[in-house]
């Protein structure tokens, strides 16, 4: 590969553009190297500047569940554009996927859009302490539920790769609000209520964490945890934002049939233009403005062509009953397949994967939580990461990040990519 246009067009963005990237993960610091600018993307395939193509593993970082073009949503969204880019007033598109997301999934009544995980995730929260009138909230180390001031603690990929948990900007006193939990550790829960009896809103979760590279939840964890908010008269809150359409049409909630309280969405939700959600109870939600008294807006929220993009994107997947179970067996194929390569070379693996994504971790058997997963040998996945970029493979470019198998990911895809993983365990 060569990587020519991508290394001027890096340099020439390091010039105005801070680290040359609108988001970190892009920089490909925790890898190395010069990240790969891409120009277009057609199903399961990215092309870059220098017009080599890949297979693509992170779909856009989970929204690209259908793979990248999808015809019936390029036309939706073309035929949309015609009716122009934003009114800034109620439309019936609002309503018809409102009524979409609260038949598919379990135990909501209303859902508010706005526009990115970020904002679902911090309205929330505001809703949840309104809601409880209560001030603290329990977030578990490795979590990532975007990059608003609450959320900014031990937070996972980003913030890991980067090496500083907690940023300079977020307050003291918003920090001290924020308690820390243990992924897959009832008892650190158990313990935070313990201390801090009648004072926390909610709990929030990422019921399968994908932003410290995938790690399920233990069995019974979430159970557990539902009966210890219901018994503090605490709220749940499940960040769906990589679940959400994803490990089934109903999310986390559907896949291991328990009821939260709040629920937040993006990715998929937008079927790649950028949109969140959140929604809950009517008895919660209508706390928010202006039905109540909590406050939450948004200029774009629920722009039309955005909601076309998500409406088009979530009926696609709602018609085919199918594509959850494929995904996933693709998934599991690929992870099954991938250890035997790694094993059979003596190397040892922990491959994490639930529903549609996934997570390579060497060195290490398990990986349960956040420390588990720094410990995982991150030089060899780098060292991994490049080997398949080299062979037109892109993976996430960091062992803290998961993998998102969309539906255009098929044999021939795996098959290369096994054969490709097979190379670099023979050349190490
Ligand atoms: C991506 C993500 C977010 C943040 O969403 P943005 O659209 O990037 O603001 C929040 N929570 C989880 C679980 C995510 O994966």
């Amino acid at each position: 590969m060569l990587y020519q246009r991508s290394s001027d067009l890096f340099k020439e963005a390091q010039k105005y553009i801070p680290g040359g990237v609108n988001s970190p993960v892009r920089a490909f610091r925790s890898v190395g190297g010069t990240p790969v600018f891409m120009k277009s993307a057609r199903g399961a395939y990215l092309t870059d500047a220098d017009g080599q193509t890949y297979i693509d593993y992170i779909n856009s970082w989970g929204p690209m569940i259908l793979g990248h073009n999808h015809p019936k949503v390029l036309e939706a969204v073309t035929e949309q554009l015609k009716g122009g880019f934003s009114f800034g007033t109620p439309t019936e598109l609002e309503t018809e996927i409102a009524k979409l997301i609260v038949g598919s999934v379990p135990n909501i009544d209303k859902v508010r859009m706005v526009n990115s995980g970020t904002e679902a995730c911090m309205s929330a929260i505001r809703l949840a302490r309104g809601y409880t009138a209560r001030n603290k909230i329990i977030k578990f180390e490795g979590c990532y539920h975007g990059h608003s001031d609450s959320f900014l603690i031990k937070a996972g990929s980003g913030a890991a790769t980067f090496g500083n948990p907690n940023s300079p900007g977020v307050t003291q006193g918003t920090a001290q609000d924020t308690l820390l939990a243990k992924y897959n550790d009832l008892e650190s829960v158990r313990l935070i209520f313990e201390n801090n009896p009648g004072e926390i809103a909610a709990v929030i979760l990422e019921p399968i964490a994908g932003n410290m590279g995938c790690v399920p939840p233990k069995k019974d964890f979430l159970e557990e945890l539902r009966l210890l908010c219901d018994k503090n008269r605490t709220l749940l809150i499940f960040d769906e934002v990589m679940t959400g359409f994803r490990a089934k049409m109903g999310g986390a909630q559907e896949f291991f049939n328990i009821k939260a309280d709040i629920i937040t969405y993006g990715k998929v939700i937008g079927g790649g233009m950028p949109v969140g959600a959140f929604s809950g109870r009517a008895e919660v939600m209508d706390h928010l403005s202006p039905e109540g008294t909590v406050y939450q807006a948004g200029t774009l929220s629920g722009n039309p062509i955005a909601m076309r993009a998500g409406f088009t994107t979530l009926s696609l997947l709602k018609e085919d009953s199918g594509i959850f179970d494929r995904i996933t067996q693709t998934t599991q194929i690929l992870t099954k397949e991938l250890k035997a390569i790694f094993e059979k070379a003596g190397i040892q693996v922990c491959i994490n994967h639930c529903s549609s994504m996934m997570t390579v971790f060497f060195g290490t058997d398990e990986v349960s939580n956040f420390d588990d997963a720094a410990n995982a040998d991150h030089d060899l996945f780098n060292k991994y990461f490049h080997f398949l970029l080299e062979n037109g493979i892109y993976l996430p470019p960091s062992g803290y990040e998961t993998w998102f198998i969309s539906d255009c990911i098929k044999k021939d895809e795996v098959e290369k990519t096994l054969d490709i993983s097979r190379k670099f365990v023979s050349g190490l």
